[in-house]
């Protein structure tokens, strides 16, 4: 589907809400303010609601505008009041919405616009394309940047740039194909701060993501003969230090980075016995696999899930998963 079969798709009679993942992150406030754009420019009536603005991202043009759930929860009524459409990006099951289900099961018609392996095809129509490294670079491709197409717009250039780079690792990972490079080069033509956006995402550091890293360096954990590198936070010490999740969220990249690493695990205290945990893998490894075991997912070098319970359960939990997985790929 090309952006002009998903315009054909859409009533301009009716609300596009359009909303992503839990814990937003690059590519998910990328993706859905660049369809915001690119839709309200055609016409359409168009709101983003997430489940929160995630910090760091103010300078996206429209991110004032986004809901969060609590503005959703507050305008629930008026926005089911009448007939709408749904646009889900960056999400590749139904439990990565979980907070908007109603507004799921309520929409007249759902689309879906992703790149994650584990997608169950959950939406009315969808757009799935698990070769691509981001959901912005699916947009990309349904605009036809990858090709002979163009856009003129510097404000979804910069949304698309930001979930491109943020999914990539700046075009490191190995999701990062040709393609990515041309959408990308064509984003610069337009006008797009890569040097701003680069040192934004990648060499911007707050004291408290210093700390937050501090506190999980003091937790970890290296086996599976150096191939497996693990940490935690507790939630107590999230509470304690007032940190956010997204002051950790470089961190499960960073435990990767050691030179004998295969795999590495973050285990991030959410809520009471309530943990978020991040997998990455540079060998052949398939973490995703370890996700889904847990009801999780994403892609195989990197996945995540939510588990409950207490703290030194789960961590035991992931341990013998990561050694099990380990030793099954030597
Ligand atoms: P992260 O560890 O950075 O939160 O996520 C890594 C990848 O796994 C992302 O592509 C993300 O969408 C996916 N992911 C993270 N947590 C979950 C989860 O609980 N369920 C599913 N299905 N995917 C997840
Ligand atoms: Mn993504």
């Amino acid at each position: 589907m090309n952006y002009i079969e998903l315009k054909n798709h859409l009533s301009l009679d009716e609300y596009v809400y359009i909303t992503g993942h839990v814990h937003p992150d690059g590519d998910c406030v990328g993706s859905a303010l660049a369809l915001y754009h690119l839709l309200k420019k055609d016409g359409y009536n168009v709101r983003v609601i997430l489940e929160e603005k995630p910090n760091g991202y103010e300078f996206l043009n429209g991110y004032e505008e986004i809901y969060t759930l609590s503005d959703y929860t507050k305008y629930q009524g008026q926005i089911m009041s009448s007939s709408y459409q749904l646009i889900i990006v960056d999400s590749g099951d139904l439990s990565r919405i979980e907070p908007f289900m109603d507004l799921f099961s309520q929409a007249r018609l759902t689309i879906n616009i992703d790149h994650h392996s584990s997608n169950d095809h959950f939406a009315d129509i969808q757009q799935v394309d698990v070769q691509a490294s981001s959901t912005c670079e699916v947009i990309g491709m349904m605009l036809g940047l990858h090709k002979h197409e163009h856009i003129d717009d510097v404000h979804i250039a910069t949304a698309l740039y930001t979930g491109i780079i943020y999914d990539t690792g700046l075009f490191k990972h190995d999701c990062t194909r040709k393609e990515t490079h041309y959408i990308a080069a064509k984003l610069v033509d337009v006008g797009v701060d890569q040097t701003f956006l680069i040192n934004k995402l990648y060499f911007t550091k707050t004291e408290k993501s210093l700390k937050a890293l501090q506190i999980a360096l003091s937790n970890m954990k290296v086996f599976g003969k150096g191939h497996i590198v693990m940490a935690y936070i507790s939630y107590e010490d999230m509470e304690k230090h007032n940190l956010q999740k997204s002051d950790t969220e470089a961190i499960v990249n960073q435990l990767v980075e050691v030179d004998t690493a295969y795999i590495s695990c973050f285990i991030l205290g959410i809520d009471h016995e309530k943990y978020k945990i991040s997998l990455r893998s540079k060998s052949l490894i398939d973490v995703c696999e370890i996700a889904q075991k847990y009801k999780g997912g994403g892609h195989i070098k990197a996945a995540g899930c939510s588990v409950d319970g207490k703290l030194t359960e789960v961590i035991k939990s992931f341990e013998s998963e990561l050694v099990n997985a380990y030793e099954r790929n030597s």
